[in-house]
């Protein structure tokens, strides 16, 4: 098909499990490059060495400011690609990099990392340590959606995608009373520790193995609800474009 939009990924300082879930999309994954989307950039994925321009950046990882290729990097990025999109936790909120503190032994002088959003504007957050295989499929059907198809696809991708472009913007009324109200005294929490990881304040420590927030600390920044595996994810509205690629598929077959 032509009319593909362009993807890269970007890897930043991160684990590495977002590009696994990116993979672990199987059959979705190659049906998104038979028919979608080019690869044109990935470090471990295809055989380019400098950041060419794109449609859409799938930005994996947090930036350490002590290193000045990887500052240059995401600038870069910002600079060649339409949407770039915050691939997972550490990309969006900084994650367990905020517990860096340098003295590693490879590279004892990193000291400081950043989510993406510290260093230039991000589009579309994809929270989550890491993302579902289908939250990262579906955000690049419907970037492709949003920059390719009619306009009453255009509308559909843009109320899919705005949650996330929302995020991307920021909060500053997102507390950590949020959290308590709709997920741990739901009796949701299963005590996995994400938004401990996520709050840039520590505002949020561990006790028996549920969150406990103090709320003079909290700046309202929002990270602990939307890295909550029990909170962002709306099920119903996945559900709602769970047949999205015979959605698509019907859609460019009326072109
Ligand atoms: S400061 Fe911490 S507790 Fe407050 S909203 Fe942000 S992540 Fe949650
Ligand atoms: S991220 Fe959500 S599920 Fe995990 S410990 Fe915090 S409140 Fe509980």
């Amino acid at each position: 098909m032509a009319n593909k939009i362009t993807v890269g990924h970007v890897h930043m300082s991160g684990c590495t499990g977002c590009l696994v879930s990116l993979a672990d999309t199987y059959e979705g994954l190659f049906k998104i490059l038979d028919d979608y989307a080019d690869l044109v950039y990935g470090l471990t994925l295809a055989d380019v060495r400098k950041i060419p321009e794109m449609d859409i950046a799938l930005v994996e990882g947090g930036v350490c400011l002590q290193d000045h290729e990887s500052v240059e990097d995401i600038k870069t990025t910002r600079q060649k690609a339409k949407i770039v999109v915050a691939l997972g936790g550490c990309a969006s909120y900084g994650n367990i990099l905020r517990f860096a503190r340098g003295g590693q032994q490879n590279q004892p002088q990193h000291e400081s990392y950043v989510p993406i959003g510290e260093l230039i504007d991000v589009d579309v957050m994809i929270p989550g340590c890491a993302p579902t295989p289908q939250q990262i499929r579906n955000v690049v059907v419907m970037a492709y959606l949003l920059l390719k198809g009619t306009d009453d696809q255009k509308a559909l991708a843009a109320k899919y995608l705005k949650p996330m472009m929302d995020l991307a913007k920021g909060s500053k009324e997102a507390c950590f009373c949020d959290l308590m109200y709709d997920v741990i005294n739901q009796g949701l929490c299963m005590g996995c520790g994400s938004c401990a990881a996520a709050c840039p304040v520590r505002a949020i420590t561990m006790e028996f193995g549920k969150p406990n927030g103090q709320r003079d600390l909290c700046i309202k920044c929002g990270a602990c609800y939307a890295q909550c595996p029990r909170s962002f994810l709306d099920a119903a509205l996945l559900e709602q474009y769970e047949p999205i690629t015979e959605l698509i598929q019907g859609a460019m077959a009326t072109k």
